[in-house]
């Protein structure tokens, strides 16, 4: 399929409403992968944020929901604390994974790639999550790529491999393009991984060390040539073919954030490589003028098992948000399930996840029911400092508890106006609509 020229635009989903709250929140510390330091990874009056966005091949898993919810509550509490947040996410519309699915259960890739799209952002809908500012998939990118991926063949910094015999379409002898990691000194700075683990790694997760004619056996993939039966598209000097996972987030995040930007987010499993791949990569394609930096803080979020193992697509131990909420489950308890664990904590999901979800939500309701209820401020200070202290969401949901409590005991002297603020605290900190 050369030159398929197939473009589609990804689309985002609405907003919802944010409402107004009293005061300020504080200044938000999060945890920095790289350093394992508490920073403030953004100062001033605007932050930045970039979380890799799904490949749609299958629908959106809880372990999914986990790490959308979780940086979700970082754009609310930097919105909260005054400062106005840029988003940009992308989508990752052709790739390996994808194009097996599709070829796996017979249906074209681009079929698959739109409807699974639409259904993720049906779920992030119904999960109240902030959608992106800038929203871009891997298709609608590739002319950007592709120039970034020629800027660095001609700085030196990547390299041709040969292909197998009948690969690459009209042009055999343009080769699949590669990064040299050796180009970049400050390469291996995000994970600050031994090589070991780094080799290891990159091999468990869609590298190919092995590879005949790299330089290094860490070097990752830039520009993939044309295949026989895979879909393509014509980059100039590159020759026909699709981008590599690593410089596509590069690049959007160029587009959406500029570089430097604050902070770059995404399931722990993406700290190596993805994660060091990518901010290699936007450290040398650099933004116009600006050339030495992609994301100032790496932030991770823990992985969510299910009957005893990680949750992923090839074990097939998935819960699906759709599933859930096909099944009559109210989607603000799936969002309080989740929020019931750290962000950065691995945990296991399970009925009894659901269960408490469902509980919770239910008693916060009737808790603010009432026209007046037990002062409001100091829960909302608390749940607003729990914010803050590296999105600690488990202790600002026990704040709202003991709030929640107190009121359908009914034994402290009522504030008129309280529930209102409990309900749109939770509302526009949490993303909890009551
Ligand atoms: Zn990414």
């Amino acid at each position: 399929m050369p030159g398929s020229g197939y473009c589609w635009t990804v689309l985002t989903w609405p907003a919802p409403q944010i409402p107004e709250l009293p005061g300020r929140g504080d200044v938000v510390r999060v945890h920095d992968s790289s350093t394992g330091r508490l920073v403030v990874a953004s100062q001033g009056p605007s932050a930045s944020l970039y979380v890799c966005g799904i490949t749609p091949y299958d629908a959106t898993h809880i372990g999914h929901a986990a790490t959308y919810v979780a940086f979700d509550l970082l754009g609310r509490a930097w919105r909260d604390a005054g400062q106005h947040v840029t988003y940009a996410s992308n989508v990752t519309d052709v790739d390996d994974p994808l194009l097996e699915r599709a070829t796996a259960t017979g249906v074209d890739w681009r079929d698959l790639a739109v409807e699974q799209t639409a259904l993720f952002a049906e779920d992030m809908t119904a999960l109240g999550v902030i959608p992106p500012d800038v929203y871009l998939g891997a298709v609608e990118t590739i002319p950007p790529v592709a120039a970034a991926v020629e800027e660095l063949v001609a700085a030196g910094a990547a390299y041709r491999v040969p292909l197998e015999d009948g690969a690459g379409g009209d042009a055999p002898e343009l080769g699949d393009v590669y990064a040299d990691v050796t180009a970049d000194s400050a390469f291996g700075q995000v994970s600050r991984l031994d090589e070991a683990t780094m080799l290891e790694l990159f091999a468990e997760r869609g590298g190919d060390p092995e590879r005949a004619g790299k330089r290094n056996a860490l070097d990752p993939l830039l520009w993939r040539r044309e295949r026989p039966g895979e879909p393509a598209w014509a980059a100039g000097s590159l020759g026909t073919g699709r981008p590599g996972w690593h410089i596509e987030c590069a690049v959007i995040a160029r587009a959406g954030l500029g570089l430097p930007f604050d902070v770059q987010g995404g399931g722990s499993d993406l700290l190596f490589p993805h994660h060091e791949m990518s901010t290699s990569h936007a450290r040398l394609i650099g933004d116009g003028e600006v050339h030495g930096a992609g994301a100032a803080t790496h932030v991770h979020a823990g992985l969510v098992a299910y009957q005893g193992e990680k949750m992923s697509k090839s074990r097939g131990n998935l819960v699906f948000v759709s599933r859930l909420r096909a099944e009559g489950v109210e989607p603000m308890a799936i969002r309080l399930a989740l929020l019931a664990h750290h962000y950065r904590s691995d945990w296991e999901w399970t009925d009894a996840s659901l269960t408490e979800g469902v509980q919770r939500f239910e008693t916060w309701r009737s808790a603010v029911s009432g026209n007046g209820g037990p002062d409001a401020d100091a829960t909302l200070a608390e749940v607003r400092a729990a914010l803050a202290d590296d999105l600690d969401a488990p202790r600002a949901l026990a704040a709202v508890d003991r709030w929640a409590e107190l009121s359908l005991a009914g034994t402290a002297e009522p504030v008129e106006g309280a529930p209102g603020v409990i309900s749109r605290a939770v509302n526009a900190l949490l993303g909890v609509r009551l």
